[in-house]
C-alpha cells in the first residue's frame, strides 16, 4: 500500500513540475500545515523546552489553546504573549519548506496569499510585495479596541517583555499602551472585529486582486500547500471557484490527510497527500532536472 502510494505520489510530482514549468502566473496558497511541515509545531519539544513555567502554572498543553487563555492581568497576559510572539517570530530562522518552496518559484511570476502570521515567507527571501498575509503578523501590534488604524513594530517592546519576565509576569511598566487612547494593545492578529488592516494591508490585497486580473487569462496556477478547514474561505474555496472560472487555470493541492479538489475541476487539478516540505523537496528535484 504504502509503495503504491509513493509510486503514484511520484507520477503526480512529475507532472507538477511541468505544469509549474510550463505556467505564466503561479498562486501559491498557504495554511498552518505549510508552517507545521516546516517544524514550526505549536506543541511537543517547541512548546515544552520554552514553556515549563507556563505549563506548570496554568497547565497548558500547546501553544494554539494558550492563546485562548483568559489571563486575569495585563502583566501575566503578556509575559506568556511575549514569549510565544519571541518563540514564534524572532527566535527563528526560514524553515527547510519554505526555502525550497522560494528556490521553487523564486524566478517565476508568483503571488502569495497566506493565513499564516509568522512572517516565514519574508525570511525565507520571498519578496514582501508579492506577499499578502491576511490574517496579521505576529510581529505587529495595534490597539485594542482599533481606535486607529496603525500597526506597530513590535521586536524591541517583545525582547524586553521575554527579558524581564519573572514568575510567568512582566513589570507592570512594560505593558504595552496605545499612544492614542491609553488603552490596551493586542497582537495584531485576526481574533475579533477590531482586528486593524492598516494601509499596507490593504496595498497588499490591492496587489493581490492586480495579480489575478493580470494572469487570468493566462496559463495560471494555483498552488495550495497546508490549507486546513478552519478558514477554507481565504484561500480554499476561491481557488476551487477561480480555477473553476479560469479556463487555463490549474489547481495543485498539497497537505497531510486533506487533499483533495471538487469534481468540477477535477480533469485540471493534482492532489497530493503526504508531508508538505518532503514533497516540496522532491518536487524541486524534478524540476530541476527539467
Ligand atoms: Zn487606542
Amino acid at each position: 500500500m504504502e509503495d503504491r502510494k509513493r509510486d503514484s505520489n511520484k507520477e503526480k510530482l512529475r507532472s507538477m513540475a511541468l505544469i509549474l514549468n510550463r505556467a505564466d502566473a503561479l498562486v501559491i496558497g498557504a495554511g498552518a500545515g505549510l508552517s507545521a511541515s516546516a517544524g514550526f509545531t505549536y506543541d511537543g519539544p517547541r512548546f515544552t523546552d520554552n514553556f515549563s513555567e507556563f505549563i506548570e502554572r496554568y497547565g497548558m498543553t500547546d501553544m494554539y489553546s494558550a492563546g485562548f487563555y483568559p489571563f486575569k492581568t495585563p502583566e501575566e497576559k503578556w509575559a506568556y504573549w511575549s514569549r510565544h510572539i519571541y518563540v514564534n517570530r524572532y527566535d527563528m530562522e526560514a524553515g527547510r519548506a519554505y526555502k525550497d518552496l522560494f528556490q521553487l518559484v523564486n524566478d517565476r511570476n508568483y503571488f502569495v496569499i497566506t493565513t499564516n502570521v509568522d512572517h516565514q515567507f519574508q525570511l525565507a527571501g520571498f519578496d514582501d510585495d508579492r506577499i499578502f498575509a491576511t490574517q496579521g503578523d505576529y510581529g505587529l501590534f495595534q490597539c485594542k479596541r482599533a481606535c486607529h488604524k496603525r500597526l506597530y513594530e513590535n521586536e524591541n517592546q517583545v525582547r524586553e517583555m521575554v527579558k524581564h519576565q519573572k514568575n510567568c509576569r512582566i513589570p507592570s511598566s512594560l505593558v504595552p499602551k496605545c499612544p492614542v487612547c491609553g488603552g490596551e494593545m493586542e497582537v495584531n492578529l485576526r481574533a475579533d472585529g477590531f482586528f486593524v488592516e492598516d494601509e499596507s494591508w490593504h496595498r497588499a490585497a490591492r496587489r493581490y486582486e492586480a495579480f489575478l486580473n493580470e494572469n487570468m487569462e493566462k496559463s495560471i496556477v494555483f498552488l495550495e500547500l497546508g490549507v486546513g478547514m478552519n478558514t477554507p474561505g481565504i484561500i480554499k474555496y476561491p481557488f476551487w471557484k477561480m480555477t473553476k472560472g479560469m479556463s487555463r487555470a490549474f489547481y495543485i493541492c498539497i497537505n497531510r490527510g486533506e487533499a483533495w479538489a471538487p469534481g468540477e475541476i477535477e480533469d485540471r487539478s493534482i492532489c497530493v497527500d503526504g508531508d508538505i516540505g518532503e514533497l516540496l523537496n522532491q518536487l524541486l528535484l524534478y524540476e530541476s532536472r527539467l
